[in-house]
């Protein structure tokens, strides 16, 4: 027997943890510094740790309470309804309720290049087809509403990422705003707020709710995460943010028990720490402005927790920083064949990134 056309279906390939570098390199673990995945270099609240362990004696049971609590608190902190919070494993996972929730067979997904490569690949799991818009590295990778209303064809899901990954970029609220007024009526706008935490712009909640001078939206939902400012991308957990008179498809959409017991109850935790997540925020600050002043190459101004840095050739750069111990990412797979993205780290991570690539820069 055969599958179906996967054809189609790029294959997911996670970069290297730590422990298969450092087992290729013949080197320890605690001697490398992994800046390719835009973790969080201070490790997951205390508190969240506290929670997970705590919970061990819960994981018998369904997580029923856990959820309802946590999705409980995620709407306190921003004003929702709870069903407007669509929980899942990971913002992935809420990125395949939206796909569920609003793709028919063959309807069209609209996302940037460069850009994430989960949503094509949500949109493909559930039969739908993907069209893209362009960042041009020539304008700074600006994101505006002509960039992504120029090629708009009537798709069902248009994405935006703010701020975006890999270049940094945010999208103004009114470019947001602009594309979901100017787009059809049944276009869902989703601004995937992975990185939120660490700028300056204010949430995309605001459309959905009314806020602040907004007018309140039905097309536009957003996407937040655990698994950066928050340090839990071990636990999968995240969701998206649903305008109220269709966030009951979250019960014909999602599977059972979206998060685990452990997840949510870590998360909860996490949410109530507010100091942690200040502390990530503002090291990840002081590590952005630290990569754009002392690398020796052209840095994109990031409001994320990483730096996109132009080398002539990322593969070769990035295998040779590897070699010496710091592991950055090729963004050729994201179609930036002359870029790597550095993750905030700590300042002694940080320090020693600029000072190996640096080093590779001028070899
Ligand atoms: C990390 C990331 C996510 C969500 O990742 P999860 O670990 O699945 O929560 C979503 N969008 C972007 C752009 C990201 O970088």
């Amino acid at each position: 027997m055969q599958t179906r056309d996967l054809s189609e279906h790029a294959v997911y390939r996670a970069g290297e943890g730590s422990e298969e570098v450092a087992r290729e390199l013949g080197l320890d673990p605690d001697d490398l510094v992994k800046l390719s995945s835009n973790e969080n270099p201070l490790g997951p609240s205390p508190a969240a740790m506290t929670a997970i362990r705590e919970a061990a004696s819960e994981v018998h049971v369904y997580p029923k309470s856990a959820h309802t609590d946590l999705v409980a608190a995620i709407a306190d902190q921003w004003e929702l309804t709870p069903s407007q919070v669509w929980l899942a494993n990971g913002g992935d996972g809420a990125l395949d309720y939206l796909s569920r929730a609003l793709l028919d067979p063959g309807a069209a997904v609209l996302v940037p290049e460069p850009g994430f490569a989960y949503y094509g690949m949500s949109a493909r799991y559930h039969h739908g087809r993907v069209r893209s818009y362009s960042l041009r590295a020539e304008e700074g990778f600006t994101q505006s509403a002509d960039a992504v209303l120029d090629v708009y064809d009537g798709e069902r899901i248009v994405y935006l990422t703010s701020p975006h990954n890999p270049t940094g970029t945010v999208v103004d609220l009114a470019d947001v705003e602009r594309i979901a007024e100017e787009t059809n009526e049944d276009t869902l706008v989703v601004v995937d707020e992975a990185y939120g935490e660490f700028a300056e712009t204010p949430s995309a909640v605001r459309l959905v709710e009314g806020r602040e001078g907004w007018d309140a939206r039905e097309d536009v939902a957003v996407l937040r995460t655990f698994s950066k400012a928050y340090g839990l991308a071990g636990l999968r957990l995240g969701y998206a943010v649903v305008p109220e008179p269709w966030a009951g498809a979250y019960a014909r959409v999602n599977t059972p028990f979206a998060a685990s017991t452990v997840a949510c109850r870590a998360g909860l935790a996490a949410l109530d720490d507010r100091e942690h997540v200040e502390r990530t925020v503002e090291s990840a600050v002081w590590a952005r402005e630290y990569l754009e002043s002392e690398l020796d190459t052209k840095t994109h101004e990031s409001e994320g927790n990483f730096v996109l840095a132009k080398v002539s050739d990322a593969t070769a750069v990035a295998e040779a920083a590897q070699r010496r111990g710091v592991i950055v990412r090729d963004c050729t797979s994201f179609g930036l064949p002359e870029c790597v993205r550095v993750s905030c780290g700590t300042r002694e991570e940080t320090e020693r990134a600029v000072s190996v690539l640096n080093e590779v820069l001028a070899g």
